[in-house]
């Protein structure tokens, strides 16, 4: 059960590695910790989530009442096309976060939903559908530093109630995916190995400067990170780091020698 929320509560924030599309329907351990994970905090008014899979020019936010069940991926099983998470949204917070971002323009979103970067995991935290969603897009024009900055400003939220979720995988090169060994626990690269050991050393350090600027890193970085897509829900979880947040991963294992579930939670 979730801790009731009192004032003096500030939410954690996340990152979650959400891997294949296929965890909105696994049982595994990955799906486990996101259920220790919404067992073990408050529970939240609002989730406002940061997906790997919504890149704009600009920044958007969804401002619907209702968001739609994306699903965004080809090739899956059917049982997969066929989830749905009815998830109300919640235009009060999307309108808040404009606010709180300006003078950024953020523009509301009518058309985008909930994509399966934020269904697929959500949905094992709160499975009854009933916590409402706002997810808020990347600007995939801007570097790391930028979104690091801008989301700062939204972290007064966490003193609301509301869960801030990044979605995405640190280790994450999917042209390099052995889909043989997807399910075979801990199979990772060497090179992945090290990428995650150097990244997860950062995080525990709290070494974001590093974190941000992944361009400098070794080799093996690069590798983990081809496109910055994956990796940026990640610098938004940072930048929400308020001092005395303590850091804690889990799901930290590689799968398909190319992907990380590696998941961190401040606070
Ligand atoms: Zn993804």
């Amino acid at each position: 059960m979730s801790q009731p929320l009192n004032n003096l509560t500030r939410m954690p924030v996340v990152f979650l590695g959400h891997g294949s599309p296929m965890t909105a329907i696994d049982e595994n351990q990955f799906v486990s910790g996101f259920r220790n994970l919404s067992g073990s905090i408050p529970r939240p008014e609002a989730i406002l989530c940061i997906s790997a899979h919504w890149n704009t020019r600009g920044t958007k936010v969804t401002a619907m009442k209702n968001p739609r069940t994306i699903h965004d991926f080809g090739g899956f099983p059917q049982a997969l096309y066929e989830v749905q998470y009815p998830a109300p949204g919640d235009p009060a917070l999307a309108e808040k976060v404009r606010g709180l971002l300006t003078p950024v323009f953020v523009e509301p979103d009518e058309t985008w939903g909930l994509d399966h970067g934020a269904w697929s995991v959500i949905k094992h935290m709160y499975p009854d559908a009933d916590v409402p969603v706002v997810q808020l897009s990347i600007d995939y024009t801007r570097p790391a530093i930028y979104h690091y900055n801008l989301v700062q400003k939204l972290g007064a939220l966490r003193d609301n109630g509301i869960l801030i979720i990044g979605s995405g995988n640190i280790v994450h090169n999917l042209r390099l995916v052995d889909f043989q060994n997807l399910n075979n626990d801990d199979y990772g690269f060497d090179w992945a190995r090290d990428a995650r050991d150097i990244i997860n050393q950062y995080l525990i350090n709290g070494d974001h400067e590093a974190l941000i600027f992944y361009e400098k890193l070794p080799p093996s970085v690069q590798l983990a990170i081809p496109s910055p897509d994956h990796y940026l829900p990640l610098i938004y979880t940072l930048g929400l780091k308020q001092s005395g947040d303590e850091v804690s991963l889990f799901n930290d294992k590689l799968v398909g020698g190319s992907l990380s579930m590696t998941s961190v939670k401040l606070g």
